[in-house]
Order: structure tokens, then sequence, then C-alpha cells
């Protein structure tokens, strides 16, 4: 058992490594798959690695120990700088539709899988490095991360972590004593990242875009073996296969509609075959809300605007059902067959993301029981504050307040342009309430169950970024992170948090920044 979180560093930096080895437990399966499926390649040291962030909790649940990680021994492995005993260091060969073009040869430009541990949960977890070094996949590109990027994957992934949202993990974040030139000089970082696997729509594409059936075969199966097991005995497996990822995708999506999350770059390098959100960019929460929504400085054409999502998502797995046709066809008989098979999968993502987004939606307006005219009333709420630009997640969360009583009305009616707008609103809500259970404060609370108080807005996050890049200040990166990591829990002296940016500090476009 480790000390408290608080407890110094167990380890002396003079600690010899033979006393004092940092125990992952690897069980590497990746690594086990053909030659050409990745680069084996060990990361790239760095000047003078200082550990900024370790998640413990998160350590605790892979079976690590969080005082070996935090050792000396244990921040020189996070920053790539020795390689943990088990580890076998690779870059991915991955390709991609990067905003509708098509890139055959992406990779892991800047990242190495160490290799896979299994956790508590049962399940196994990929261990890698984001922004380890260059890699024969960086076309270019410095192999590295900046520690602003790196601390807005930190809080955003761990923030929806805490939502309940399916996503990859930040398990540390070290500085590499490096800087990197992005717009100017700035410093560099190595964040660890977790995650259920690595393979993406792109992994698929990679294989299939070289008319390699045999790997698209291997790279299914290790699929189904890793993410869904339950489906091999399907009496068709790749079909099956495809069935879940599309249903975990439409799940996923409509999760983040809920939540007023915007990708950001949805592109099918970033979409994740276990359904995880992968690859916290340019991504932004709503405020005011609006279905066109963009925040990302590179998405001109607003294709991954919040609206454009759910389409997006449907678009990038029609690409992962062209990838598994070969291997599909000797399953359904023939190519057309095939063809068949594809689009009837293709065709019960928009069913299953309505009916997820709309469950949700009754969820957060308080109903418990199905009526009709509940989607109507849903929509109306959505297009009343669209049309005054009232604040998603604090309309919903004051919509708890106004469940246990009228009285709750002020704090939101002030949130829309038009209060009266909301008035109209509430009146045809309080008529839909009748037919629910009589008990208010239950249903108050059942509300602040899904309705968050605190999401990682812009003005937050980048004002925690900035302390921490230019003043090398981490308070306001750990305090945003301990507010974030119970959202739905109303706490003292937090009202900043949950307020939205005032217009001087609106954050307006958000930047990859890699
Ligand atoms: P991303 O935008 O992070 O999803 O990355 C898209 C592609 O660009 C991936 O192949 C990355 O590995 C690569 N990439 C991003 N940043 C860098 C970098 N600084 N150096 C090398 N490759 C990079
Ligand atoms: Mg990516």
């Amino acid at each position: 058992m480790s000390s408290s979180d608080a407890s110094p560093i167990a380890v002396p930096a003079t600690a010899n490594v033979e006393d004092h080895p940092v125990r992952f437990r690897f069980e590497n399966t990746f690594a086990r798959l053909p030659e050409y499926f990745y680069v084996r390649l060990d990361p790239t040291p760095v000047a003078a690695p200082h550990l900024v962030k370790l998640n413990r909790e998160l350590a605790r649940s892979l079976a690590l120990d969080p005082d070996e990680l935090a050792s000396p021994q244990g921040v020189e492995i996070l920053a790539g700088n020795r390689v943990a005993e088990g580890a076998e260091p690779l870059a991915l060969a991955y390709s991609g539709h990067q905003f509708g073009h098509f890139v055959p040869r992406l990779g892991d430009g800047r990242a190495n899988l160490l290799g896979e541990v299994v956790g508590h949960d049962g399940v196994r977890y990929d261990i890698q490095l984001k922004g380890s070094g260059p890699t024969p996949f960086s076309r270019g590109g410095d192999g590295r991360a900046a520690l602003g990027p790196v601390l807005r994957e930190y809080i955003v992934s761990e923030a929806m972590a805490a939502l309940g949202v399916p996503t990859t993990r930040a398990l540390a974040a070290v500085t590499t004593g490096e800087r990197v030139l992005r717009d100017t000089a700035v410093p560099g970082a190595v964040l660890t990242r977790v995650a259920a696997s690595h393979l993406r729509v792109g992994t698929f594409q990679y294989f299939a875009i070289r008319g390699d059936t045999e790997a698209t075969r291997i790279l299914a199966d290790y699929a189904i073996s890793r993410h869904y097991p339950e489906v091999a005995q399907a009496t068709q497996p790749y079909k099956a296969l495809l069935d879940g990822v599309i249903a975990r995708q439409a799940r996923l999506i409509a999760q983040w509609m809920l939540l007023g999350f915007i990708h950001g770059v949805m592109n099918t390098d970033n979409t994740s075959i276990s359904g995880e959100t992968i690859d916290y960019g340019p991504c932004a929460f709503m405020e005011a809300y609006h279905p066109a929504t963009v925040f990302s400085s590179i998405d001109h054409g607003g294709r991954y605007a919040y609206g454009n999502q759910p389409r997006a998502a449907l678009w990038n797995l029609a690409r992962l059902a062209e990838t598994l046709l070969p291997v599909m066809v000797g399953e359904a008989g023939s190519e057309e067959a095939a063809v068949a098979a594809a689009n009837e999968s293709l065709a019960a993502f928009e069913p299953q993301f309505e009916a997820a987004r709309y469950s949700g939606l009754r969820l957060k307006l308080g109903l418990s029981t199905e009526h009709e005219g509940d989607s109507a009333l849903a929509e109306s709420l959505l297009q009343c504050m669209a049309d005054n630009r009232a604040d998603f997640t604090l309309t919903f969360r004051r919509l708890c307040d106004a469940a246990a009583g009228a009285e709750g009305d002020a704090g939101i009616r002030t949130r829309f342009a038009d209060p009266a707008a909301f008035d109209t609103w509430a009146a045809e809500w309080r008529e839909r309430l009748q037919k629910e259970p009589a008990d208010q404060q239950a249903r108050a609370t059942a509300m602040r169950r899904v309705n968050p108080l605190f999401i990682p807005r812009n003005h937050l996050v980048e004002e925690a970024l900035d302390a921490a890049s230019r003043r090398q200040d981490f308070q306001p990166f750990e305090e945003l992170l301990k507010v974030l990591s119970q959202p739905y829990e109303d706490r003292q002296d937090l009202e900043r948090y949950a307020m939205p940016a005032r217009p001087e500090e609106s954050v307006l476009q958000t930047f990859c920044g890699t």
C-alpha cells in the first residue's frame, strides 16, 4: 500500500534501481502482432524530467504503485529517459481521413506505446507516452508536445472520466526541461496516456488501403478479442464487430451531445475502436448553446461543429465498414451480401444515437416516465436556449432547482436573453411534470446526477494552462482538476468555477498547439 497523496517522494534520489524497481507488470499483446503493424522504437530521452502531476488514484486502479512512479526512476520512465522492465516501446502505424482528406501514412508521430497492463477491473490498458520524441511517422514534426496541450488533455480527459464518459485517461504529466518551438518557444512535456487501446478507424484503413486483407483480418480478430469478445461466437463476427463499434460510438456521441462537448477533430485516426473519447486537441465545452458552435481554429468549414458530430461519427464509421468489407465477404457469402450487411449495420447508428440522446434528454429534464411530446418539449427548450444564447451547462443545472420548486426559476431566467421565453417553456414543462411521480426533491436530486455543475470551461482551462506555462504556477491547474473531479457535487465557494466566462474572459477559439 502506498502512503497518503500528500507524502513526499518515497524513494531517495540516491536509491539504486535494483532496490527500488518501478513495477508495471506489463503483459503486452499488441507487440505480438506482425512487425508491420508498428515500428519498435524507444522514446527519445529529454534533458531534465520533472514530474508535474501524477494521477495516484488511476495508478492504484492499474495496480501500479504511485510512490514508485513518483520516484526518480519512475519519473525517468514517464519522461522516456528509461525503459521500464517489460516495456516494449513501439509507434503504431495508422492512416486517417483528416477533415475528409485521406492520409495513407499517419501513425504515432510523437508517441510510444510502452505496453499493456491489466487493471483491478480486469480490463487491459495501453500505457502510452505522448510527446516522447520523433518516430518514422513524424512527417517533419518534432515528435514533442508542449506543456499547455499536455495539461489541457490531462484536465479535459479527467473531467470526462469524472462525468462518466468513456475516455482515455491521464496517468502523469512531466516537463522535459526542453523548449519546443510552436508559435514561440514553449516548455515541452510528456503525457502518460492510458487507453483501453489505441486501435482507431485509421488503423483499419492503414491495411485496407494497402489491399492487405490478411492484416485486416488479424487486426479485426485482435479488436474482437480485446474489445468485443462476446462477438467471437457470432455467425458473422466481423459484422458483429462493426455493429459493436457502431453501438459504442452512437452512445459515446450522444453523451458528448448531452454535455455540450465538442471534440473538434473527429478525424478517422481520432475515432477509437473501443468507443472511448480519444485525442483531446482543440476540444471545448460549449457555453452559450448553439448547434453551429465551433472552437477549433483549424475547422474552417465547421465540419466538426457541435451539431455535426453525429454525422461526422457516422461518416467515420462508414469508412470503417469499407475497410471490413473484404473480411465480411467470407462470412456473408458474397460481395453484395457483405455490402448489404455493412449498410444494415450503418443504418443502426442513427436510431441508436437518437435513442441514447433522447433518453438522456428526458433524464436531464427530470422525466422518469415516457410520454408523447417529451421529445418536442426537449427540442423546444434547446431551440429557446439557442435563440437566447443560454449557457448549456448552467441552464440544465439550474433546471434542477426549478424542478424542486418555481422559486428556482429566478436563477435560470436570467441566463436567457429574453427571460420571458423561459417562462413560456417552463409552463409547458411543469404541466408535463404533473404526469411524473410527485416527489419534487427526489426529482431534483436525480436531475443533479445527470446535469453537471462543473465542466472544464474554456477560460478556466486557459487560465490554468497559462499559469503553468508562463509562470510555472501549477496551483490553478491543481484546483481546477480537484473541482472537476466531482462535477455533479455542489460545494461551498466554487461559484467561480460554475459560471460562464464574462465577455472579456470568453475564449472564442481553441488551438491544437501540437
Ligand atoms: P493529432 O492531431 O494529435 O491527432 O495528430 C495527427 C497526426 O500528426 C498523428 O500522426 C500524430 O502523430 C502527428 N503529430 C502531431 N503532432 C506531432 C508532432 N509534434 N511531431 C510529429 N508528429 C506529430
Ligand atoms: Mg490523433
